[in-house]
Protein backbone atom coordinates (compact mmCIF):
# COMPACT_ATOMS: atom_id res chain seq x y z
CA UNK A 1 0.00 0.00 0.00
CA UNK A 2 1.16 3.41 -0.75
CA UNK A 3 2.48 5.30 2.14
CA UNK A 4 -0.13 8.64 2.58
CA UNK A 5 1.89 12.48 2.33
CA UNK A 6 5.09 11.29 1.03
CA UNK A 7 6.72 13.49 -1.03
CA UNK A 8 10.12 12.80 -3.42
CA UNK A 9 12.09 16.32 -3.63
CA UNK A 10 14.02 15.08 -6.85
CA UNK A 11 17.73 15.38 -8.29
CA UNK A 12 18.79 18.83 -7.11
CA UNK A 13 21.06 20.96 -8.78
CA UNK A 14 23.43 20.39 -5.38
CA UNK A 15 23.44 19.30 -2.54
CA UNK A 16 25.58 19.36 1.01
CA UNK A 17 26.55 16.10 0.52
CA UNK A 18 26.61 13.30 -2.45
CA UNK A 19 24.40 10.66 0.07
CA UNK A 20 21.25 12.95 -1.54
CA UNK A 21 22.57 13.63 -4.86
CA UNK A 22 19.29 12.52 -5.82
CA UNK A 23 17.12 13.54 -3.92
CA UNK A 24 14.93 12.51 -0.52
CA UNK A 25 11.66 11.30 0.47
CA UNK A 26 9.60 13.02 3.20
CA UNK A 27 6.72 11.07 5.06
CA UNK A 28 4.98 13.49 6.96
CA UNK A 29 6.77 15.62 8.75
CA UNK A 30 10.10 13.49 8.55
CA UNK A 31 13.31 12.75 5.81
CA UNK A 32 12.58 9.09 5.45
CA UNK A 33 14.75 7.94 2.31
CA UNK A 34 18.10 9.36 0.83
CA UNK A 35 18.80 9.11 -2.67
CA UNK A 36 22.50 8.73 -4.26
CA UNK A 37 22.49 10.16 -7.64
CA UNK A 38 19.86 8.34 -10.70
CA UNK A 39 18.52 6.33 -7.79
CA UNK A 40 14.55 6.84 -7.49
CA UNK A 41 12.73 6.13 -4.18
CA UNK A 42 12.41 2.23 -2.95
CA UNK A 43 8.59 2.72 -2.79
CA UNK A 44 5.97 4.76 -4.72
CA UNK A 45 5.43 8.23 -3.35
CA UNK A 46 2.28 10.77 -3.43
CA UNK A 47 4.14 13.41 -5.35
CA UNK A 48 7.05 14.47 -6.79
CA UNK A 49 9.03 18.40 -6.73
CA UNK A 50 11.50 18.78 -9.56
CA UNK A 51 14.68 20.35 -7.63
CA UNK A 52 16.83 20.39 -10.83
CA UNK A 53 17.31 23.90 -10.65
CA UNK A 54 17.43 24.57 -6.77
CA UNK A 55 20.53 24.16 -4.49
CA UNK A 56 19.07 21.96 -1.45
CA UNK A 57 20.46 22.76 2.10
CA UNK A 58 19.27 21.63 5.32
CA UNK A 59 16.67 24.63 6.67
CA UNK A 60 19.53 27.05 8.26
CA UNK A 61 19.34 27.94 12.21
CA UNK A 62 19.43 31.19 13.44
CA UNK A 63 20.94 30.83 16.74
CA UNK A 64 20.94 34.43 18.45
CA UNK A 65 18.39 37.16 17.45
CA UNK A 66 15.87 40.16 19.22
CA UNK A 67 13.16 40.42 16.99
CA UNK A 68 11.63 43.55 18.37
CA UNK A 69 14.90 44.98 17.30
CA UNK A 70 13.92 45.40 13.74
CA UNK A 71 11.80 48.62 14.67
CA UNK A 72 14.47 50.07 15.23
CA UNK A 73 17.02 49.22 12.51
CA UNK A 74 19.27 52.50 11.56
CA UNK A 75 17.88 54.74 14.28
CA UNK A 76 19.39 57.99 14.19
CA UNK A 77 20.61 57.51 18.25
CA UNK A 78 22.57 54.42 17.48
CA UNK A 79 24.51 55.53 14.46
CA UNK A 80 28.42 54.59 14.44
CA UNK A 81 28.54 53.90 18.13
CA UNK A 82 30.26 51.00 20.00
CA UNK A 83 27.79 48.38 22.36
CA UNK A 84 28.10 50.76 25.65
CA UNK A 85 26.95 53.66 24.18
CA UNK A 86 24.53 52.08 21.67
CA UNK A 87 23.13 49.95 24.02
CA UNK A 88 22.22 53.44 26.67
CA UNK A 89 21.11 55.31 23.71
CA UNK A 90 18.46 52.66 22.23
CA UNK A 91 17.42 51.40 26.03
CA UNK A 92 15.06 54.51 27.00
CA UNK A 93 13.50 53.76 23.02
CA UNK A 94 13.09 50.35 23.23
CA UNK A 95 11.14 51.07 26.99
CA UNK A 96 8.20 52.57 24.65
CA UNK A 97 7.78 49.28 23.05
CA UNK A 98 3.99 47.90 23.27
CA UNK A 99 2.21 44.25 22.40
CA UNK A 100 1.25 45.40 18.77
CA UNK A 101 4.89 46.63 18.18
CA UNK A 102 6.24 43.16 19.47
CA UNK A 103 3.69 41.54 17.03
CA UNK A 104 4.46 42.89 13.94
CA UNK A 105 8.34 43.16 14.68
CA UNK A 106 8.04 39.53 15.42
CA UNK A 107 6.45 39.00 11.90
CA UNK A 108 8.97 40.83 10.25
CA UNK A 109 12.11 39.09 11.54
CA UNK A 110 9.97 35.82 10.86
CA UNK A 111 9.42 36.65 7.43
CA UNK A 112 12.93 37.79 6.71
CA UNK A 113 14.39 35.03 8.26
CA UNK A 114 12.02 32.42 6.24
CA UNK A 115 13.11 33.60 2.68
CA UNK A 116 16.92 34.00 3.66
CA UNK A 117 16.68 29.84 4.33
CA UNK A 118 16.17 30.09 7.90
CA UNK A 119 13.36 26.86 8.84
CA UNK A 120 14.35 27.39 13.21
CA UNK A 121 15.09 30.71 14.81
CA UNK A 122 16.26 31.43 18.35
CA UNK A 123 15.05 34.81 20.17
CA UNK A 124 16.37 36.65 22.73
CA UNK A 125 13.44 39.26 24.37
CA UNK A 126 14.56 40.87 27.35
CA UNK A 127 12.13 43.75 27.86
CA UNK A 128 9.14 43.44 29.81
CA UNK A 129 8.09 47.16 30.23
CA UNK A 130 4.67 47.34 31.77
CA UNK A 131 1.69 45.92 29.62
CA UNK A 132 4.33 43.77 27.51
CA UNK A 133 4.34 41.19 30.40
CA UNK A 134 2.96 38.84 27.33
CA UNK A 135 5.78 39.55 24.81
CA UNK A 136 6.66 36.03 24.55
CA UNK A 137 3.56 34.66 24.28
CA UNK A 138 2.74 36.92 21.24
CA UNK A 139 5.90 35.50 20.13
CA UNK A 140 4.78 31.96 20.09
CA UNK A 141 1.59 32.77 18.25
CA UNK A 142 3.35 34.66 15.58
CA UNK A 143 5.94 32.10 15.19
CA UNK A 144 2.68 29.18 15.11
CA UNK A 145 1.04 31.44 12.32
CA UNK A 146 4.27 31.67 9.91
CA UNK A 147 4.77 27.91 10.88
CA UNK A 148 8.49 28.64 11.82
CA UNK A 149 10.14 26.40 14.06
CA UNK A 150 11.55 28.20 17.24
CA UNK A 151 13.55 28.55 20.41
CA UNK A 152 12.46 31.54 22.66
CA UNK A 153 14.47 32.40 25.52
CA UNK A 154 12.87 34.55 28.02
CA UNK A 155 15.53 37.46 28.41
CA UNK A 156 15.92 39.62 31.61
CA UNK A 157 17.36 42.25 33.33
CA UNK A 158 18.04 43.30 36.77
CA UNK A 159 20.72 45.09 37.60
CA UNK A 160 19.62 48.91 36.30
CA UNK A 161 21.42 52.14 36.92
CA UNK A 162 20.49 52.60 40.33
CA UNK A 163 22.40 49.15 40.84
CA UNK A 164 25.80 49.79 39.02
CA UNK A 165 24.02 48.30 35.74
CA UNK A 166 23.71 49.62 32.34
CA UNK A 167 20.36 49.63 31.56
CA UNK A 168 17.56 52.49 33.35
CA UNK A 169 16.05 51.44 36.17
CA UNK A 170 12.24 51.67 34.38
CA UNK A 171 13.48 48.53 32.32
CA UNK A 172 14.33 46.41 34.66
CA UNK A 173 12.37 43.92 36.90
CA UNK A 174 12.62 42.14 40.50
CA UNK A 175 13.94 38.71 40.41
CA UNK A 176 11.08 37.29 42.21
CA UNK A 177 9.10 38.35 39.46
CA UNK A 178 11.23 37.16 35.88
CA UNK A 179 11.49 33.85 37.80
CA UNK A 180 7.44 33.14 38.35
CA UNK A 181 7.23 34.49 34.81
CA UNK A 182 10.44 32.27 33.41
CA UNK A 183 8.77 28.94 34.81
CA UNK A 184 5.16 30.29 33.97
CA UNK A 185 6.61 30.46 30.20
CA UNK A 186 8.28 27.02 30.28
CA UNK A 187 4.82 24.96 31.55
CA UNK A 188 3.27 26.80 28.95
CA UNK A 189 4.90 26.51 25.95
CA UNK A 190 8.18 24.49 26.12
CA UNK A 191 7.55 21.44 24.14
CA UNK A 192 10.35 18.82 24.55
CA UNK A 193 9.24 16.06 22.20
CA UNK A 194 11.30 15.15 19.36
CA UNK A 195 10.27 17.59 16.28
CA UNK A 196 8.97 20.03 18.80
CA UNK A 197 8.29 23.74 16.95
CA UNK A 198 8.57 25.43 20.38
CA UNK A 199 10.62 25.16 22.94
CA UNK A 200 11.34 27.86 25.50
CA UNK A 201 15.13 28.67 27.42
CA UNK A 202 16.12 30.98 30.17
CA UNK A 203 18.00 33.93 29.01
CA UNK A 204 19.13 36.53 31.69
CA UNK A 205 20.94 39.31 29.07
CA UNK A 206 24.41 40.04 29.73
CA UNK A 207 27.04 40.18 33.15
CA UNK A 208 26.25 44.18 32.46
CA UNK A 209 21.92 44.20 33.26
CA UNK A 210 21.78 41.21 35.52
CA UNK A 211 22.03 40.66 38.92
CA UNK A 212 24.41 37.78 40.79
CA UNK A 213 21.43 36.23 42.17
CA UNK A 214 19.35 36.42 38.60
CA UNK A 215 22.06 34.39 37.25
CA UNK A 216 21.99 31.49 39.79
CA UNK A 217 18.37 31.88 40.08
CA UNK A 218 18.13 31.11 36.18
CA UNK A 219 20.52 28.36 36.44
CA UNK A 220 18.35 26.21 38.97
CA UNK A 221 15.56 26.60 37.51
CA UNK A 222 16.88 25.56 33.99
CA UNK A 223 18.02 22.71 36.01
CA UNK A 224 14.96 21.65 37.76
CA UNK A 225 12.78 22.26 34.41
CA UNK A 226 16.07 20.58 31.97
CA UNK A 227 15.71 23.53 29.98
CA UNK A 228 18.57 25.83 27.89
CA UNK A 229 20.46 28.36 29.58
CA UNK A 230 21.45 31.92 26.88
CA UNK A 231 23.45 34.94 27.51
CA UNK A 232 25.61 37.09 25.85
CA UNK A 233 29.71 37.28 27.00
CA UNK A 234 32.74 38.68 26.09
CA UNK A 235 31.55 40.64 23.64
CA UNK A 236 33.62 43.63 24.00
CA UNK A 237 36.66 44.95 26.39
CA UNK A 238 34.28 46.91 28.25
CA UNK A 239 32.41 44.23 29.23
CA UNK A 240 35.49 42.63 30.73
CA UNK A 241 36.46 45.47 32.27
CA UNK A 242 33.03 45.87 33.68
CA UNK A 243 33.42 42.21 35.00
CA UNK A 244 36.41 43.12 36.82
CA UNK A 245 35.23 46.29 38.27
CA UNK A 246 32.01 45.22 39.72
CA UNK A 247 32.68 41.03 40.32
CA UNK A 248 36.45 41.46 40.48
CA UNK A 249 36.94 38.45 37.58
CA UNK A 250 36.98 38.55 33.89
CA UNK A 251 33.29 36.85 32.13
CA UNK A 252 34.08 33.44 31.96
CA UNK A 253 35.28 33.46 35.74
CA UNK A 254 31.89 35.12 36.54
CA UNK A 255 30.25 32.94 34.61
CA UNK A 256 31.54 29.56 36.01
CA UNK A 257 30.61 31.25 39.52
CA UNK A 258 27.02 31.32 38.98
CA UNK A 259 26.89 27.85 37.58
CA UNK A 260 26.56 28.35 34.32
CA UNK A 261 29.77 26.71 32.83
CA UNK A 262 27.76 24.08 31.41
CA UNK A 263 26.60 22.60 27.99
CA UNK A 264 23.05 23.24 28.86
CA UNK A 265 24.43 27.07 27.81
CA UNK A 266 25.11 28.80 24.96
CA UNK A 267 26.66 31.86 24.30
CA UNK A 268 26.23 34.97 21.78
CA UNK A 269 29.06 36.14 20.89
CA UNK A 270 32.19 35.00 22.25
CA UNK A 271 35.07 37.05 21.61
CA UNK A 272 37.40 37.99 24.03
CA UNK A 273 38.79 34.90 25.89
CA UNK A 274 42.26 33.61 26.59
CA UNK A 275 43.82 29.93 25.46
CA UNK A 276 42.69 29.03 29.22
CA UNK A 277 39.39 30.42 29.09
CA UNK A 278 38.38 28.71 25.96
CA UNK A 279 39.59 25.35 27.42
CA UNK A 280 37.37 25.12 29.80
CA UNK A 281 34.71 26.26 27.97
CA UNK A 282 35.17 23.82 25.56
CA UNK A 283 35.62 21.24 28.35
CA UNK A 284 32.39 21.53 29.48
CA UNK A 285 30.27 21.84 26.35
CA UNK A 286 29.07 25.61 26.28
CA UNK A 287 28.00 26.40 22.74
CA UNK A 288 29.16 29.75 20.85
CA UNK A 289 26.59 31.64 18.32
CA UNK A 290 29.14 33.93 16.21
CA UNK A 291 27.66 36.95 15.04
CA UNK A 292 29.91 38.31 12.46
CA UNK A 293 27.74 41.23 11.27
CA UNK A 294 26.95 42.79 14.45
CA UNK A 295 30.59 42.05 15.88
CA UNK A 296 31.71 44.24 12.54
CA UNK A 297 28.94 46.72 13.05
CA UNK A 298 29.49 47.59 16.62
CA UNK A 299 33.47 46.70 16.18
CA UNK A 300 33.61 44.16 18.68
CA UNK A 301 36.08 42.07 17.40
CA UNK A 302 36.36 38.38 15.91
CA UNK A 303 34.99 35.08 17.82
CA UNK A 304 37.91 32.87 17.81
CA UNK A 305 35.49 30.27 16.13
CA UNK A 306 38.00 27.46 15.16
CA UNK A 307 39.75 27.52 18.13
CA UNK A 308 36.34 27.08 20.13
CA UNK A 309 35.47 24.15 18.00
CA UNK A 310 39.09 22.35 18.51
CA UNK A 311 38.07 22.96 22.74
CA UNK A 312 34.79 21.01 22.32
CA UNK A 313 32.37 23.69 21.84
CA UNK A 314 29.56 23.72 19.57
CA UNK A 315 29.82 26.55 17.06
CA UNK A 316 26.77 28.17 15.51
CA UNK A 317 25.83 31.77 13.70
CA UNK A 318 23.41 33.77 14.49
CA UNK A 319 22.06 37.24 12.65
CA UNK A 320 22.08 38.90 15.99
CA UNK A 321 19.61 42.20 16.82
CA UNK A 322 18.52 44.08 13.92
CA UNK A 323 19.68 47.12 15.39
CA UNK A 324 23.04 46.05 15.62
CA UNK A 325 23.59 43.93 11.88
CA UNK A 326 20.72 45.64 10.65
CA UNK A 327 18.98 42.37 8.76
CA UNK A 328 17.95 39.35 9.74
CA UNK A 329 19.27 38.13 6.64
CA UNK A 330 20.64 34.61 7.73
CA UNK A 331 21.83 33.15 4.33
CA UNK A 332 23.64 36.35 3.96
CA UNK A 333 25.11 35.99 7.60
CA UNK A 334 27.00 32.99 6.32
CA UNK A 335 28.53 34.54 3.85
CA UNK A 336 29.56 37.33 6.43
CA UNK A 337 31.15 34.29 9.02
CA UNK A 338 33.04 33.09 5.74
CA UNK A 339 34.63 36.93 5.17
CA UNK A 340 34.99 38.00 8.31
CA UNK A 341 36.78 34.30 9.46
CA UNK A 342 38.93 33.91 6.73
CA UNK A 343 40.75 37.20 8.06
CA UNK A 344 41.63 35.16 11.13
CA UNK A 345 42.13 31.64 9.57
CA UNK A 346 42.64 31.43 6.28
CA UNK A 347 40.87 30.07 3.20
CA UNK A 348 42.18 26.70 3.53
CA UNK A 349 40.48 26.03 6.69
CA UNK A 350 37.18 28.48 6.51
CA UNK A 351 35.40 27.25 3.50
CA UNK A 352 31.76 27.27 2.26
CA UNK A 353 30.82 23.78 3.68
CA UNK A 354 32.47 24.76 6.76
CA UNK A 355 30.02 28.17 7.69
CA UNK A 356 27.38 25.98 6.25
CA UNK A 357 28.06 23.62 8.96
CA UNK A 358 27.98 26.10 11.41
CA UNK A 359 24.64 27.75 10.27
CA UNK A 360 23.18 24.04 10.42
CA UNK A 361 24.45 21.01 12.91
CA UNK A 362 26.24 23.56 14.69
CA UNK A 363 23.14 25.91 15.43
CA UNK A 364 21.51 22.89 15.92
CA UNK A 365 24.13 21.61 18.63
CA UNK A 366 23.86 24.98 20.33
CA UNK A 367 19.98 25.10 21.02
CA UNK A 368 20.16 21.14 22.29
CA UNK A 369 18.81 19.57 19.70
CA UNK A 370 19.66 16.54 16.84
CA UNK A 371 16.34 16.01 15.23
CA UNK A 372 17.24 19.20 12.56
CA UNK A 373 20.45 20.74 11.25
CA UNK A 374 20.82 17.52 9.21
CA UNK A 375 19.66 16.36 6.28
CA UNK A 376 19.57 12.33 7.24
CA UNK A 377 16.68 9.80 7.98
CA UNK A 378 14.54 10.50 10.66
CA UNK A 379 15.51 13.91 11.34
CA UNK A 380 12.95 16.77 10.48
CA UNK A 381 12.02 17.95 7.02
CA UNK A 382 13.25 20.80 7.27
CA UNK A 383 15.17 21.75 4.12
CA UNK A 384 15.48 25.65 2.18
CA UNK A 385 15.74 25.38 -1.57
CA UNK A 386 17.34 28.22 -3.44
CA UNK A 387 17.82 28.95 -7.34
CA UNK A 388 20.64 30.59 -8.92
CA UNK A 389 19.01 32.36 -12.37
CA UNK A 390 19.23 35.93 -10.14
CA UNK A 391 22.00 38.25 -11.96
CA UNK A 392 24.61 37.61 -9.02
CA UNK A 393 24.96 34.41 -10.22
CA UNK A 394 24.99 34.72 -13.71
CA UNK A 395 28.28 32.90 -14.97
CA UNK A 396 28.70 30.83 -11.38
CA UNK A 397 30.89 27.54 -11.75
CA UNK A 398 30.55 25.83 -8.72
CA UNK A 399 26.29 26.03 -7.29
CA UNK A 400 26.91 25.31 -3.73
CA UNK A 401 30.50 27.66 -3.21
CA UNK A 402 27.95 30.24 -5.48
CA UNK A 403 25.21 30.76 -3.02
CA UNK A 404 27.74 31.81 -0.39
CA UNK A 405 30.77 33.11 -2.64
CA UNK A 406 27.68 35.42 -5.25
CA UNK A 407 25.85 36.57 -2.42
CA UNK A 408 22.68 34.83 -2.24
CA UNK A 409 19.76 36.79 -0.58
CA UNK A 410 16.62 34.71 -0.70
CA UNK A 411 14.90 30.93 -0.86
CA UNK A 412 13.23 30.58 -3.66
CA UNK A 413 11.08 27.32 -1.27
CA UNK A 414 11.28 26.68 2.01
CA UNK A 415 10.30 23.72 4.18
CA UNK A 416 9.37 23.43 7.81
CA UNK A 417 8.56 20.35 9.48
CA UNK A 418 7.43 18.99 5.89
CA UNK A 419 5.31 21.89 4.96
CA UNK A 420 6.04 24.44 2.29
CA UNK A 421 6.02 27.43 4.44
CA UNK A 422 7.89 29.92 1.09
CA UNK A 423 7.20 28.99 -2.31
CA UNK A 424 8.51 31.13 -5.40
CA UNK A 425 10.35 33.55 -2.91
CA UNK A 426 7.10 34.52 -0.99
CA UNK A 427 5.77 33.42 2.72
CA UNK A 428 2.93 31.47 2.60
CA UNK A 429 -0.53 33.20 3.80
CA UNK A 430 1.17 36.60 4.34
CA UNK A 431 0.03 40.08 3.57
CA UNK A 432 4.08 40.84 3.42
CA UNK A 433 3.24 44.30 1.73
CA UNK A 434 0.45 45.26 4.61
CA UNK A 435 2.57 43.78 7.11
CA UNK A 436 6.07 45.99 5.99
CA UNK A 437 3.56 49.25 6.01
CA UNK A 438 2.48 48.78 9.61
CA UNK A 439 5.94 48.26 10.66
CA UNK A 440 6.76 51.39 8.81
CA UNK A 441 4.23 53.34 11.18
CA UNK A 442 5.07 51.42 14.45
CA UNK A 443 8.69 52.45 13.90
CA UNK A 444 7.87 55.86 13.03
CA UNK A 445 6.46 55.94 16.29
CA UNK A 446 10.35 54.98 18.26
CA UNK A 447 11.67 57.48 16.32
CA UNK A 448 10.00 60.71 17.99
ZN1 LIG B 1 22.30 40.02 21.01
Amino acid sequence: MQNPNTLWIKQPLATLSAAYAGGLVITGNRITELLPSGQSPSMSVDAVYDASQHVLLPGLINAHHHFYQTLTRAHPVALNKELFSWLTSLYPVWARLEPEMVEVSTQIALAELLLSGCSTASDHHYLFPQGLEGAIDIQVAQAQRLGVRVHLTRGSMSLGQEQGGLPPQSTVQSEDVIMADSERLILRHHDRTDGAMVRVALAPCSPFSVSTELMKMSARLAEQHDVQLHTHLAETHDETAFCQKMFGMRPVDYLESVGWLSNRVWLAHGIHFNEQEIGRLGQAGVGIAHCPSSNMLLASGQCPTLDLEAAGCPVGIGVDGSASNDGSNMIAEVRQALLLQRLRYGARKITHQKVLDWATRGSAACLGRDDIGDIAVGKQADLALFRLDDIQFAGAGDPLAALILCGAQRADRMMVAGRWRVIDGAVCALDIEALKARQRELAAQLIV
